[in-house]
């Protein structure tokens, strides 16, 4: 019987498995639901520069397949120094929108660093039995220093609170601190914002001569014994082979129907695992109303969270004054019911106290912007799979495993350490690409 590879999502994962396969010479096409392959990455241009609305660094440099590719690609590159070792590259500022000492607030966000590598190898130390969430281990059991200054325990509530809550698209009393610390890991090399092209051109090069039906959103996946048959909106498709790179979001809504149903380990396995929100509000000025020399700004209050609380100047990049605020977990669920005039006000009342009432005068609105809603796109559900009380540390190996001989999964959700990244969507696909074709080796 002639193999005929079928592939669901043309994100990362769904690329990398398709480019694998149709390099060896397999008959491979891939369905994508949305008018545009990438998935969660999302380049945008009508600000007039490239901000990507999806993932926009390169987590971990060092030893990732992407950095490479997107040196050969030309597209441009800047470290974002989050931890701001350089001293200059972060600026925080109080609840009131008073700029903070940073060589204190980067002392405590250094102590706070050093504390999770202290919870994750020290022998000594031994986290309470209670502590479940990040805010259990936070508020009972992570060994902080004692005596911090005030600006120090802003730094330090930073790292380990704000910081981990975009890590893991979620809220601190959800996740499930030892998962983050233990399972989770980021290769070396700090954080690579791709700028001048971004996401998108990487995307583009690697589905390069691939068979790609965009706007073709899969319903329903039917296995019988010989042949896997697909509904979608444009009628059925029929393969031998079928790899589903559906986003953990997708596969919690219950939007994809699987005959005969998942396994009741699969299922459990979907419910959970985490899937968060984040969500980008990026803003054109008609000059820069901020500092241009920094490329992050932290605005803090002492207790939760506050809105507002992270800021990338992508103009420190480009020279063009583009600014991002972010919103992680309930927040960004928060703001996803606002309209845009209201999201606006509120972002424009946040820089005129950090920006404006430090030197910049009145902040007039943006000539444009773009904001994110991944939260209700219906072909994401969310943004990225996140930790979460529950959870257990084989779940994701339970996601990833084929069914039988002829569905394979994939996607950034299965990956046991790399997860919530593109580069671990990368690595799935190959993974996936590599079941199939020794299964069909094998027969
Ligand atoms: C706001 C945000 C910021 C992020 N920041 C970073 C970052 O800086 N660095 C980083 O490494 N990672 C980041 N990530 C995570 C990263 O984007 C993802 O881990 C990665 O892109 C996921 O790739 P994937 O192929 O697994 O899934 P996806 O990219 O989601 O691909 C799945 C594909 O399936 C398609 N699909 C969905 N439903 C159907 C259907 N019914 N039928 C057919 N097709 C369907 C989707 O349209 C999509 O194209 C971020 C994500 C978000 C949302």
């Amino acid at each position: 019987m002639s193999e005929k590879i079928l592939v669901i999502g043309a994100g990362m994962a769904g690329i990398m498995a398709a480019r694998t396969l149709h390099d060896a010479g397999y008959n491979v096409t891939v369905l994508e639901a949305r008018d545009r392959l990438g998935g969660r990455t999302h380049t945008d241009n009508s600000l007039g520069n490239t901000v990507d609305l999806g993932a926009a660094w390169i987590h971990g440099p060092d030893g990732n397949p992407l950095t490479p590719l997107a040196e050969q690609l030309g597209v441009a590159r800047g470290d974002t120094d989050f931890l701001n070792r350089s001293g200059t590259a972060v600026q925080a500022y109080t609840h009131n929108g008073t700029p903070l000492n940073m060589t204190e607030y980067t002392q405590g966000q250094l102590l706070a660093d050093a504390a999770f590598l202290k919870a994750k190898a020290s022998i000594l130390y031994m986290p309470p039995a209670q502590a479940h969430s990040l805010k259990d281990l936070i508020e009972h059991g992570l060994p902080q220093p004692e005596n911090m200054t005030e600006t120090e325990k802003l730094g330090f509530h930073y790292w380990s609170v704000i910081r981990a809550e975009y890590s893991d698209a979620s809220d601190w009393d959800l996740i499930n601190w030892d998962l983050l610390v233990n399972r989770y890991v980021k290769l070396p090399g700090g954080d690579l914002l791709l700028h001048g092209g971004g996401y998108k051109v990487l995307v583009d090069h690697l589905a390069d001569g691939l068979d790609v039906r965009v706007e073709t959103a899969v319903s329903h996946i039917t296995t019988t014994p010989n042949q896997v048959h697909i509904q979608t909106n444009h009628g059925p498709f029929t393969a031998t082979r079928v790899i589903i790179t559906l986003p953990l979001g997708v596969l919690k809504s219950g939007a994809v129907q699987f005959t005969p149903s998942l396994s009741q380990a699969k299922q459990k396995a979907i419910q959970r695992i985490g899937f968060g929100n984040y969500e980008k509000l990026a803003m054109r000025f008609d000059k820069f109303q901020w500092p241009q020399d920094k490329q992050r700004f932290n605005y803090l209050s002492d207790g939760e969270p506050s809105l507002f609380n992270a800021w990338l100047n992508i103009g420190y990049y480009t020279g063009t004054p583009i600014i991002v605020a972010y919103h992680a977990g309930r927040r960004a669920r928060l703001i996803n019911q606002w309209s845009d005039g209201e999201l606006l006000e509120h972002a424009l009342t946040v820089m005129q106290r950090i920006f404006g009432d430090n030197g910049f005068g009145h902040i007039s609105a943006p000539a444009a912007y773009v904001r994110t809603n991944w939260q209700n796109d219906p072909f994401s559900s969310g943004s990225y799979s996140s930790d979460q009380i529950g959870q257990l540390p084989t779940d994701r190996q339970i996601l990833a495993q084929p069914i039988g001989q002829q569905l394979f999964f994939a996607g950034e959700a299965t990956h046991p350490h790399f997860y919530a990244t593109v580069h671990g969507a990368y690595e799935t696909g190959v993974r996936a690409a590599r079941e199939v074709a020794r299964v069909i080796n094998e027969t």
